[in-house]
């Protein structure tokens, strides 16, 4: 793949990137890749799980705090949160003095604000030893639920245009190959519904990830897809909810609507009244749902 950039200091740092890419394979996922080929190259070069590479790259960012180079993923602490199309990455908590995390979180936001892309490496899953490494652009971070989207890819993620796509209310899967809770791509729709909405609940303030899910509008059960339109973030207590049909999204101004005979938004710990996006659900999944809860649930 070819990336030619204006020779300026951040340019030839993307560039540099990318070059780095073609030496560990050229793709965006690269298995088995030698963990001393990785310290080599300068991909990874630390202990803690952001490595950041400040000698190089201090001077590229106007905060002084560089840029980060490459990430380990702990694969074993957060599977959901995995997979080929890109990965939920939890800022770090360590026992060192606060601003190292600070410093490092910094850099991998300045990762994104310079549209410099960086390299998430984990446990090979040919080898033990070995490292697949991934390549990617850090699409967004949320402070609130500590965490980083990074999406898997070259540049042109950056420029696709979701709301262009051709959105299909149902779309076809196979039956009986997958159970539930194993199911294909689901790390990819909470990634994509996370990345659209942000990280937090759309009915409450609950932004800890670990309590977050990406709930469809159209369920799997009726075929619904894994498209992002088709889904919204709610924290456990409000999927459970919206499930069970105590309350539902009016898809005209978008108002959070609960049943005339309760439970309220009080009582249901619902504290805002209606979705607050900027970009919302496709209102083809919203109408849907809406219709199943007037007709199933007694709605209103
Ligand atoms: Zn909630």
């Amino acid at each position: 793949m070819k990336h030619r950039y204006m020779n300026t200091p951040v340019n030839n740092e993307i560039q540099w990137r990318y070059d780095l890419l073609e030496a560990i394979g050229g793709q965006v996922i690269n298995y088995g890749i030698d963990p001393a080929l990785l310290q080599y190259w300068r991909i990874y070069g630390g202990q803690q799980g952001i490595w950041v590479d400040k000698q190089r790259t201090a001077i590229l960012t106007d905060d002084g705090r560089g840029l980060a180079v490459g990430l380990i993923h702990k694969g074993n602490i957060y599977p959901d949160d995995f997979d080929e199309t890109g990965v939920i990455y939890h800022y770090p908590v360590t026992a060192r003095p606060p601003a190292r995390d600070i410093g490092e979180i910094e850099a991998v936001k300045n990762c994104h604000r310079l549209n410099v892309p960086l390299f998430v490496i984990k446990v090979s899953e040919l080898a033990s030893s070995k490292r697949d490494v991934y390549f990617g652009y850090v699409t967004m971070w949320d402070d609130r639920a500590k965490v980083f989207i990074i999406e898997f890819g070259t540049s042109d993620i950056l420029a696709a245009n979701q709301e262009e796509r051709l959105f299909e209310l149902k779309v076809l899967q196979p039956k009986g190959l997958y159970q539930a809770t194993t199911r294909p791509g689901q790390a990819a729709f909470r990634i994509a519904v996370f990345c659209r909405y942000s990280p937090q609940c759309a009915v409450c303030e609950m932004a800890v990830i670990e309590l977050l899910d990406a709930a469809h509008l159209v369920s799997k059960a009726e075929d619904g897809n894994d498209d992002p339109r088709n889904g919204l973030p709610l924290c456990a207590l409000h999927h459970r909810a919206f499930d069970k049909c105590l309350f539902a999204i009016e898809p005209g101004g978008f108002a959070v609507e609960t049943k005339r005979n309760g439970p309220d938004r009080y009582e249901l710990g619902i504290t805002k009244d209606a979705l607050e996006y900027e970009m919302p659900p496709h209102p083809s999944a919203l109408e849907y749902r809406w219709e199943r809860w007037v007709r199933e649930c007694g709605g209103e």
